[in-house]
């Protein structure tokens, strides 16, 4: 192996990650807008390809990286990585699994505030010159059931400032969840269905998978309260937005918080112009603290790896 690492960092990364790289040595090739053509040209000749969600590390980059030991992904969803291939190749996979933690559960709570009161339709009303508090009746989160689908980093977290206000949660996940954190937040803890048909708020924190791909189809969907909302952090794909879309237009549900599209950005603009519809573009792990502390985690990890495949 040379004796440095030649890394080609191919998304948008905080600095620090890049800092920390080039100080332990590694020749950093820094280039967040790289085209598709261009990354299949030079992959070849780097160790590293360290990406956010926008570059997709697929099984041609990875045939082409013939020099490639480490793919990173500066955060925690791994579904643009072919990883089965990249482990077929023996390329390692690393990501920042707890790094978006907090980034994204506050937004899942600015989420079903904002839903519940109407906040963001309130503002664009008033911005127009619109005083419509009449129309603008809302409803509390305290009291009220939330269903977290995927109990793992972000779901827990969820579930623990919900639980400060005063929501009682719900959970399900395909694995067992931990007595202690049942415990903490006084979880019931349900299948899919019953979470579904119980809960005021559901918050789905499961990653994309084939398992995963429209599991809230038109079918399951449809088992919401009619008062109930769905905000979605995870991944575009896991609901199918026609079915919700037909749920919400037929007023079956009460509205929806979408931060991701299976297509980004989305098409269905009509879809986001429901009062009752939040859509963000994706930006649940987009804080300063949140990407500073994913790029350094990335960075520690791969001098870490280097070290050990050096001895
Ligand atoms: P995690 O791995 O800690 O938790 C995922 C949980 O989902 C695990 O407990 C797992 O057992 C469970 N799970 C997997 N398949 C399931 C299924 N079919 N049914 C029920 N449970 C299932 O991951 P995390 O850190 O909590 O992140 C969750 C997801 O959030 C990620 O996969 C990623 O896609 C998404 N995410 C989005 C953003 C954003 O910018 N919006 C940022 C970070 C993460």
């Amino acid at each position: 192996m040379s004796g440095v690492w030649k890394v080609l960092v191919c998304d948008s990364i905080d600095k620090i990650g890049v800092e920390i790289l080039s100080k332990a040595g590694m020749i950093v090739d820094y280039q967040p807008d790289i085209a598709l053509e261009k990354l299949m040209s030079l992959v070849s000749d780097y160790d590293v390809l360290v990406v956010r969600s926008r570059t997709n590390v697929s099984k041609d980059v990875i045939e082409n990286g013939n020099s490639l030991k480490v793919i990173a992904r500066v955060g925690v969803g791994l579904d643009n990585v072919d990883t089965n291939y990249a482990k077929s190749k023996n390329i390692q996979v690393i990501n920042a699994q707890e790094a978006a933690t907090i980034a994204v559960s506050e937004l899942v709570i600015g989420s079903m505030i904002s839903l519940a009161r109407l906040i963001p339709y309130a503002h664009s009303e008033l911005s127009k010159g619109n005083w419509i508090k009449k129309s603008l009746m809302g409803t509390e989160l305290s009291g009220k059931y939330l269903g977290i689908v995927g109990v793992g980093n972000i779901g827990r977290n969820v579930g623990r400032i919900a639980r400060a206000l005063r929501m009682n949660i719900i959970g399900y996940d395909i694995y067992p969840i931990s007595r202690e954190y049942i415990n903490e937040v006084s979880m019931i803890n349900a299948d899919l269905n019953t979470l579904v048909e119980s809960s005021d708020f559901i918050t789905i924190h499961v990653p994309l998978s084939s398992d995963t791909y429209h599991l809230f189809d038109k079918k399951l969907l449809s088992r919401m309260k009619k008062s109930g909302y769905i905000i979605n952090t995870s991944r575009g794909g896991i609901v199918d937005e026609i079915a919700l879309h037909d749920l919400l237009k037929d007023q079956k549900i009460a509205g929806a918080g979408l931060d991701v599209f299976e297509i980004e950005p989305p098409t269905n603009r009509k879809f986001l112009e429901m009062p009752n519809v939040l859509g963000t573009p994706h930006i649940g792990a987009q804080t300063k603290e949140a990407q500073g502390l994913a790029a350094r985690v990335i960075a520690e990890k791969l001098i870490h790896r280097f070290q050990e495949m050096s001895i």
